[in-house]
């Protein structure tokens, strides 16, 4: 079977184990059911997300330009606390950013490797954390919009990581962790104008991925050094998948490349 399109992050699907899809522009290939099966991934071109055009990613799965234009991909986007559209001020689109940041997001604390804060707009919840493969997570508190979240993220970033060590993650280093602990002992951190959206008593979810062998060395496979690479599936965990030879993949890092993708 052959697949052929430009690589977007997979869509999931809440499951135990999680569902994973390459949706691709006409066709798309649920990646469980080729577990244990040999692909072939082939690079062909570049295709910025944006304008389509066939120029080097520079990020995002956007070409520089693009990157550097487009309202999705203001500098708010990797920093929340930046967000101005609650204060009427514009930085690339007010209408977009409004649109973006003015709706509830969600501080959460999750757990990969080790126990890291974040952000994401409820209705990410839990496609986030499913991305960053975390096994575990909670949410701390439910704010009206996205400055309120990033402000929050920073206090809190002083008494807990807010990065993903996605070596450990991917070889499954992991620590359970009372998160419902972590939460109620970081509370006190949070900013004044955050804290009556704390949220209480709620539970922390988990998340199953489908890995059937786990790497223990990790070795990143780049397309632009390695444009053709053949590998059995073994698993799939965050945005990665996970080849019987300890390489791994990381989807989301590859948006924007067209590739041909054959299953034997
Ligand atoms: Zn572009």
């Amino acid at each position: 079977m052959l697949y052929e399109g430009v690589l977007q992050k997979m869509q999931t699907e809440i499951g135990k184990p999680i569902q994973y899809y390459l949706v691709f522009k006409n066709d798309f290939l649920n990646v469980n059911q080729v577990l244990n099966k040999e692909i072939t991934i082939n690079f062909i071109k570049h295709q910025c997300l944006n304008c389509g055009l066939d120029k080097a990613i520079y990020r995002q799965g956007f070409c520089k330009k693009c990157f550097f234009e487009i309202p999705s991909a203001g500098d708010w986007i990797m920093r929340p606390e930046l967000s101005t559209a609650h204060l009427n001020k514009e930085d690339r689109d007010l209408a977009y950013e409004k649109k973006v940041q003015l709706q509830p997001h969600i501080v959460y604390l999750a757990n990969s490797s080790s126990v890291k804060v974040g952000v994401t707009r409820k209705t990410q919840v839990p496609t986030r954390w499913i991305d960053q493969g975390a096994h575990e997570a909670i949410e701390v508190v439910e704010v009206p919009n996205r400055y309120l979240a990033g402000i929050t993220e920073v206090a809190l970033k002083d008494y807990v990581s807010d990065k993903t060590n996605w070596r450990k993650m991917l070889k499954n280093e992991v620590v359970d962790e009372s998160l419902e602990d972590w939460k109620n002992k970081l509370k006190q951190y949070i900013p004044e104008e955050a804290l009556p959206y704390f949220l209480e008593n709620n539970k922390e979810i988990e998340i199953e991925f489908p890995v059937n062998k786990y790497p223990t060395k990790v070795k990143s496979l780049n397309l632009d050094k390695t444009p053709i690479y053949t590998g059995t599936l073994v698993g799939i965990k965050g945005q990665y998948l996970i080849f019987d030879d300890d390489t791994v993949f990381n989807i989301r890092s590859n948006e924007g490349y067209y590739v041909s993708i054959n299953v034997s």
